[in-house]
């Protein structure tokens, strides 16, 4: 494999993993352990937790989240979301949507240093094996350029079997957020035979988070991921970002006694331990930087060494590096926070007032009335349907008001298990002439919770 070129001058012209044929330069980042670093794995560790040990919780015999697409059924935060409640789904998607592009215009591509999945997975679990087992980036190399010897050999089986492991245990994480902790378990523990669709998707995830943190890499933050993409129209100057101090650092090179040079010693030490291969000394709007912060400890290192300030390196806007200014206020921070808090203040009153249940009255299609001639009772038949939207079983009472009457046709609807719709089938009945032509009807609806639904319905009755 081809080694990164650290020419600088045609750094706009071509990506830093790829060479200028367009064939993919394989990065070997230094291992850097600075203080930024040291935050890092701490604060991975608890996200790492989080993430292994969320689809083990359960509330009420649920878990916690939930995003089963194909069954249509979300849990977030142990509150259940039907496809009845696509609105909120949609408007907290919006809101989702407004607070990344603030908090990125704010803060740039934090998220993606600290806490995306890709980062964490990749630096914290994937890239400490390899070091464990290959060691620093110079042997690392070493290794992918000597011939097929037993060492390498067990280098290489030893880090990919553990590779295969570690994404075969992301793969079933991922996939007991989809489907449960308890339909995972009966897919493990049960017949393969009866889970095959369950397992296929189990070693599909597993092939696919392998191949990316085997091969792809840095490849899914340069090239696949959307929000990499939107940084070039959200980041501004005031931006807090990982900055080179070019007013400080240039002129680049050691001072000699004719020439005194800046702080930047031109070691290539923050380009080295750079994930994405970049040199954040070509400014800080390079969308390959994904603000991991490994160059802010290697170059503070450095400035020990040389017993200059550190900072050389550091989160700073570009007015900031400039002119030496501190985060403004703009108009666009203000307009983008009115109206984050207007729908985050319209999705939590949606969200406090949502109803823990809802129901659906329809006429049956087909039928106006039935009308007994001896008895001279008109009838009109109606479906209901009950959908539980809690993660309580709930009981129901369904009644007209008379001189109407309500008689069940086979099952009756009285008490909906959680998270299901019930459904059911009734005549609503009335003697001939009591009834007013034309006039509505109200069925009434009653949870044992006491909360009430009047559902308005249309009641059809033979001429007089
Ligand atoms: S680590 Fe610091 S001193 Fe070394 S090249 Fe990078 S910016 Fe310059
Ligand atoms: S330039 Fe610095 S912050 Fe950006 S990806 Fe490279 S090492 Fe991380």
């Amino acid at each position: 494999m081809s080694q990164i070129n650290l020419d600088n001058d045609d750094f706009r012209n071509h990506l830093y993993n790829q060479s200028k044929d367009g064939k993919r330069l394989w990065i070997y980042p230094g291992r850097i352990i600075g203080k930024l670093y040291k935050l890092r794995t701490y604060f991975s560790y608890l996200l790492l937790t989080l993430l292994f040990g969320l689809p083990w919780v359960a509330v009420n015999g649920q878990p916690i989240f939930l995003f089963n697409v194909l069954e249509r059924k979300f849990i977030f935060w142990g509150v259940p979301f039907f496809p009845q409640d696509f609105h909120l789904v949609a408007l907290g998607l919006v809101c989702f949507l407004i607070f990344i592009s603030l908090f990125t215009v704010l803060f740039g591509r934090i998220w993606c240093g600290w806490a995306c999945p890709q980062t964490i997975f990749m630096e914290m679990l994937f890239r400490k094996i390899e070091y464990w087992i290959e060691g620093d980036d110079k042997a690392q190399r070493r290794l992918n350029e000597s011939p097929w010897t037993n060492e390498k050999i067990i280098k290489k089986g030893s880090k990919h079997t553990l590779f295969f492991i570690l994404a075969f245990a992301i793969s079933n994480t991922f996939l007991m957020y989809i489907i449960g902790k308890t339909d995972w378990l009966k897919m493990v523990n049960e017949n393969p035979a009866d889970h095959i669709k369950g397992l296929a998707a189990m070693f599909i995830f597993t092939g696919v988070f392998y191949f990316v943190f085997a091969r792809f890499r840095e490849m899914v933050c340069i090239v696949v991921c959307p929000y990499g993409r939107l940084q070039g129209v959200l980041l501004d100057n005031n931006s807090i970002l990982v900055q080179y101090d070019h007013k400080r650092g240039e002129p680049r090179g050691k001072s000699t006694k004719t020439e005194e040079k800046g702080d930047c010693i031109d070691c290539h030490w923050c380009v080295r331990v750079c994930p994405t291969g970049i040199d954040i000394r070509n400014g800080s709007n390079q969308l390959e930087c994904i603000g991991c912060t490994a160059c802010i400890d290697a170059c503070d290192e450095v400035m020990d060494k040389v017993h200059k300030p550190q900072g050389l390196i550091r989160y700073d806007s570009l007015n900031g590096v400039n002119s030496g200014t501190k985060l403004k206020f703009t108009k666009r921070i203000a307009a983008y926070s009115s109206v984050l808090v207007l729908i985050a203040g319209i999705l939590v009153f949606m969200l406090v007032t949502r109803r823990k249940w809802e129901s659906t009255l329809l006429r049956t299609p087909g039928m106006t009335y039935q009308y007994d001639e001896k008895t001279h009772i008109v009838g009109n038949l109606y479906q209901l349907r009950i959908l539980n939207k809690s993660m309580k079983s709930q009981e129901f009472q369904v009644s007209v008001d008379a001189p109407l009457k309500l008689n069940w046709v086979g099952n009756r609807i009285q008490q909906v298990p959680p998270g299901e719709m019930a459904k059911g089938e009734f005549f609503i009945q009335a003697r001939s002439g009591t009834w007013k032509q034309g006039e509505k009807v109200y069925v009434k609806i009653i949870s044992n919770e006491g909360k009430e639904e009047h559902l308005k319905t249309s009641f059809i009755q033979p001429d007089e």
